[in-house]
């Protein structure tokens, strides 16, 4: 079915080119049986038993994700959140794991105020520093070493090989949230990582309407077999109307992250131009401190999320966002739609995200319009 030598493109247009079997449909049916027949021998030869555990759209999905990613094995889950917490509580009570100090920020808080009722012991790094992270793990007692890259909000950039290398050294796995690489940009399996985690809710769909988590490994292990008994068992699963939806919106993948690499690219050489902007984060500015990194470890592009700075601080950034016309103030990122988010509001007194900083998410729309409007916005009424 899927050509050896195919690029992600091609297999994500057709999502692997799968064809129903009774119909010759060329887009697939929606699943959406809870039970199967027995055979007339008590047996279940359709490998599908109970639709908690078992169904065909959603293991449609789960292959297009392993192929995107060169993986062995793929896992949806019912949201990226379920999704990060499944790998954490996977792993035994009393292990001990090292996370970024600056992340997606609701894993952050749950690794920080809830994990500890499961037993786990949570210490976080300054993941851009691998000194910092090879002081942290603990050789024998150190289990998982969880990082994302590029990282909320700042577009922190992690060497994932030398993560890997530091985490295995240690006898820990190496998680990775590539949700903002997402599977074209870095594979972050085929540079050592153990697991790949994605909030499919983002770049995945990239439509903003629909809420899904996935999973990928190279080699599916007991750890591995440990999650998705917990997705069963827990029931964190993804139901078949999402999962056709995300396979219809991975289809465009690679068109609508080319657009919105090419849009944040230019926005974030044009802002850091900008008289009203201190500072602007993107992995593919020179001056960017993951810089070199992202360009070893990305490729085909630095993504589309960048943050800005602005001279002004806080009630700056909260004035500019509220006047936008043509980005939407909201929280999210990776659609087809352009976001802008204070992100500071949303995350908190103890957030590590600086007061005057405003999250971009570029969707795919004309980067010219994006500038127009974001720079009468900075200008606001004193232009
Ligand atoms: C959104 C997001 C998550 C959580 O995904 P949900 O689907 O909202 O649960 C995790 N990591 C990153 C980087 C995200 O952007």
């Amino acid at each position: 079915m899927t050509g050896a030598g195919w690029s992600p493109r091609t297999l994500a247009a057709q999502a692997l080119g799968h064809i129903d079997a009774a119909t010759r449909a060329v887009v697939p049916p929606i699943h959406v049986s809870t039970t199967f027949l027995r055979d007339a021998d008590n047996q279940y030869r359709s490998g599908n038993i109970y639709g908690r555990a078992d169904n065909e759209t959603v293991r449609q999905a789960e292959a297009v994700i392993a192929a995107l990613e060169g993986a062995g094995a793929a896992m949806l889950l019912g949201s990226g959140m379920s999704a990060a917490t499944a790998v954490f509580l996977a792993l035994a009570p009393g292990a001990h794991v090292v996370a970024p100090r600056v992340m997606y920020w609701a894993l952050r808080n749950w690794l920080l105020t809830d994990a500890s009722h499961w037993g786990l012991r949570v210490e976080t790094v300054d993941m851009s520093d691998l000194e910092a992270l090879r002081a942290a793990v603990r050789p024998g007692e150190t289990r998982l070493v969880w990082l994302e890259t590029p990282g909320n909000p700042l577009w922190t950039l992690t060497d994932i090989a030398a993560a890997a290398g530091i985490a295995h050294a240690a006898g820990a796995r190496l998680a990775v949230d590539s949700t903002c690489a997402t599977p074209l940009l870095t594979r972050p399996l085929a540079l050592g990582a153990d697991i790949v985690m994605h909030a499919a809710t983002k770049y995945l769909n990239g439509h903003s309407d629909v809420i899904a988590g996935a999973l990928a490994t190279s080699r599916p292990d007991e750890f591995w077999a440990r999650i998705r008994r917990n997705r069963s068992m827990l029931g964190q699963i993804l139901g078949p109307l999402e999962a056709y939806l995300l396979l219809r919106g991975m289809r465009t993948l690679p068109l609508r992250l080319q657009a919105a690499c090419a849009g944040a690219m230019e926005l974030a050489t044009r802002l850091a131009g900008h008289e009203r902007v201190a500072g602007v984060l993107y992995p593919g500015l020179p001056g960017h401190p993951g810089h070199d990194i992202a360009r070893r470890q990305m490729q085909g592009g630095f993504g589309g999320m960048l943050s800005i700075r602005l001279h002004g601080g806080a009630a700056a950034a909260v004035a500019t966002a509220a006047r936008v016309a043509l980005w939407k103030r909201a929280t999210s990122l990776g659609g087809v739609e352009s976001l802008i988010e204070h992100r500071a509001s949303i995350e908190g007194p103890d957030s590590p995200c600086p007061p005057d900083l405003l999250r971009l998410s570029v969707g795919i729309e004309d980067p010219g319009d994006l500038y127009d409007d974001l720079d009468q916005a900075l200008r606001g009424g004193t232009a």
